[in-house]
């Protein structure tokens, strides 16, 4: 079996299907901004990147420069923004390579000027209005000020408008509502302005899969996509999950009861048992607090994790499933037979949300590539034409995404 110690499973046709999704969700004339901040929510950033854009999404949102820069180093031809902020001292490299970065205040629009000027190159701009996040953002009364000061900025290229949800529940949430009504106050007035206001957005996953709608020509959406929306939002179950989470049985143990397992001997066997330890831990992903709380699939059964979750190894007691081997698959993310263990689920009983779970796999976890092959089909109607000048390659790079998303067969336990 094609099992390492610890993989993390990307389905590519999972993430496809998302995409999907979220653009029906989106209305066809939507721009797509795939979120990839975190490697992809450690998913693999140059990888679901490559395959994201060959699904048809329009750029790539990211957490910082560097993320920005890996993304050019491994051949993603489409605009990036910097989603929240750089420090000063990465201004230089997202100038140099067209990188697009939010504005948050008036002090960045002057010393960006000012850089871009003594360079000779433009600095592209998304201005963030701060509509309730409470984080980084100009405050609405201010945005139009800015806005103004960045048109008349010789060296400056408003590349779009943002703001940013700050409920988890999207439109379910009352606050919500009153940012979007913020947001829109500002839009007028901008759109009044002579000068274009870029792309313009605002809604993330939970928005979008919770009915927010505007005229808005551009969605951020990171978690939809990646299959893990919180199933109490409409829509998620439409959603398939791209991310396994797999390891394999290495030993194999028979102890009496009254044994101590893992550290601090914090679980101790209520009755013979068997012990089959996992070449998977907290370093891989699997969450600290699911010692003694979570649950593992083995040949397509629930067997309870016991004791302290480690840092290379996780244990398991397998008493109650027949006929465990060494070198047999374990999935703690994901589906084995008719069973499967959702991100949710794993986040829930470990006291945590999904989105730390994701990013938090590590990085000695081999990254397995599934599905791929087939294109989906193109959406229905083209994006509305790209009027900011991002890094725009001469040509999309079907072909050189081959190299580095090679889908691999599909390895199921
Ligand atoms: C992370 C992020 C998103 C994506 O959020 P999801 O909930 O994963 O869709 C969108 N916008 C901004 C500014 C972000 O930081």
């Amino acid at each position: 079996m094609d099992t390492l110690r610890a993989s993390a499973e990307v389905d590519l046709d999972a993430l496809a299907h998302n995409l999907d999704r979220v653009r029906q969700r989106a209305g066809n004339a939507r721009r797509l901004m795939l979120v990839a901040k975190a490697d992809a929510y450690g998913l693999g950033a140059v990888a679901i990147a490559h395959h994201a854009l060959r699904c048809g999404v329009s750029a790539i949102g990211v957490g910082t420069s560097f993320e920005a820069l890996e993304l050019l180093r491994g051949g993603v031809r489409a605009p990036i923004l910097v989603l929240g902020t750089v420090v000063e001292e990465e201004l230089l490299a997202c100038l140099r390579n067209a990188v697009h970065i939010g504005l948050h205040s008036a002090d960045r629009r002057a010393s960006l000027q000012e850089l871009a000027r003594s360079l000779g190159l433009i600095a592209h701009v998304h201005l963030n209005v701060d509509t309730g996040m409470g984080r980084l953002g100009v405050p609405p009364e201010r945005a139009l000020e800015l806005l103004d000061e960045v048109h008349a900025s010789s060296h400056l290229r408003l590349a779009g408008v943002m703001s940013h949800v700050s409920s988890p529940d999207g439109g379910l949430d009352p606050a919500t509502a009153l940012q979007k009504a913020r947001f829109d106050r500002f839009l007028e007035a901008a759109r009044r302005r002579p000068c274009p206001t870029g792309w313009v957005h605002f809604a993330n996953s939970a928005a979008l899969f919770t009915g927010v709608e505007g005229d808005y020509d551009t969605v951020r959406t990171g978690i939809a996509a990646y299959g893990a929306l919180p199933s109490h939002l409409p829509g998620a179950r439409e959603l398939l999950p791209v991310l396994s989470l797999r390891s394999q049985v290495v030993f194999l143990k028979d102890i009496p009861a009254g044994t101590p397992v893992g550290y601090g001997s914090h679980w101790r066997a209520p009755r013979p048992t068997r012990i089959a330890t996992l070449s998977i831990g907290y370093d891989d992903g699997v969450p600290w607090r699911l010692g003694d709380q979570g649950e593992v699939l083995l040949r397509g059964r629930r067997a309870p994790l016991v004791g302290r979750v480690s840092m290379d190894y996780t244990t398991v007691d397998v008493g109650d499933i027949d006929g465990v081997q060494v070198g047999d698959a374990a999935t703690l993310i994901g589906a084995d037979g008719e069973q499967r263990i959702s991100i949710e689920e794993v986040a829930e009983r470990a006291g945590t949300i999904p989105y730390e779970v994701m990013c938090s796999v590590g990085k000695r976890v081999g990254r397995v590539y599934v599905g791929g092959e087939d294109l989906p089909r193109a959406p229905a109607r083209r994006p509305p034409a790209d009027p900011v000048q991002g890094p725009e390659p001469a040509e999309r790079p079907e072909n050189a995404t081959a190299a580095r998303t090679e889908p691999r067969p599909r390895a199921r336990p």
